[in-house]
């Protein structure tokens, strides 16, 4: 029998625009000795909007019929020549209320998509910042935003509180993060198959199950994800997924759209149900 199950697809928006990894990449490249990546990155010097891939991820889900959760990053981090770990950080962010990206977050808006806050990279201990940042896109959709991912999946014991204090009424950044050794997983951290209420209230923690860059690293991916729906059919568990906006640059990240599409058809012939992981919570609050 082949049972349903839930799915939720989702972008974290932490760039839209290529800024140093102008820089960055080819040198990357040249270390690697990789000539064809290398050629790439040069040739998208002569590019604009590499990273601007949205119209791609609307036509590829509209194609599906499904919809997903935007989350935009709002990163006030500063620049600071002494601190290197500051440069990723603060030169690659985007405005987000300049008037390109202000129009992009209403049409999604406008149109069934969701827009959530993607906790900028201090906002994880920070009343301030999520108050700050949860605002701003309140200000842009013109309505209350109930969703938050944190960048990097910076969590602490403090942050669900916060993020709770701050008005939100569902988090999704419990998951394996790549950068954190955790490069080549996917699946339920800490065997948390379900979304959970970590505070005991009606704030809902929906794990992320299959991260971009992680599932492309996986040695047998399609095995593994199959096993990751058997449990979600087991479990009655969520397969949250994430794909940043900059791997549906092709070039430059060969084989994640692709990769994207087939996970998104295996979904449907799994009988997979799409839903906003904002559709999620209210499946949950009316549960309670
Ligand atoms: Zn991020």
């Amino acid at each position: 029998m082949n049972s349903e199950f839930k799915v939720a697809l989702s972008h974290d928006i932490d760039r839209t625009r290529k800024t140093y990894q102008y820089f960055t990449k080819p040198l990357k490249a040249i270390k690697n000795g990789n000539l064809k990546a290398l050629k790439n990155q040069l040739y998208s010097f002569f590019r604009k909007n590499n990273y601007w891939t949205f119209q791609r991820i609307i036509e590829i889900e509209n194609e599906y019929a499904v919809k997903s959760s935007f989350y935009f990053l709002n990163e006030s981090i500063k620049w600071d020549i002494f601190r290197p770990d500051s440069y990723k950080l603060a030169l690659g962010r985007y405005n987000i209320n300049s008037p390109k990206i202000q129009e992009l977050i209403r049409w999604l808006d406008r149109n069934g998509w969701e827009i959530g806050v993607h906790g900028s990279y201090n906002s994880f201990n920070s009343l301030e910042l999520l108050k700050k940042e949860k605002l701003t896109l309140e200000r842009i959709v013109g309505h209350e935003v109930i969703g938050i991912r944190q960048h990097y999946l910076n969590l602490d014991d403090s942050t669900w509180s916060l993020q709770y204090e701050a008005g939100f009424k569902y988090d999704s950044s419990l998951g394996f993060a790549g950068s954190k050794g955790f490069g080549d997983r996917i699946g339920f951290k800490d065997n948390k198959h379900l979304p959970f209420y970590p505070l005991n209230n009606e704030f809902l923690e929906i794990p992320l199950v299959l991260m971009d860059a992680n599932f492309l690293q996986v040695e047998n991916k399609w095995e593994e994800l199959d096993r990751v729906i058997s449990l979600c059919k087991k479990h009655d568990a969520i397969l949250v997924i994430n794909f940043h906006n900059h791997v549906f640059n092709t070039r430059e990240f060969p084989g994640f759209e692709e990769a994207y599409i087939k996970i998104i058809q295996k979904c449907i012939s799994e009988n997979g149900k799409f839903f906003t992981l904002g559709e999620i919570y209210e499946t949950y609050s009316k549960k309670v």
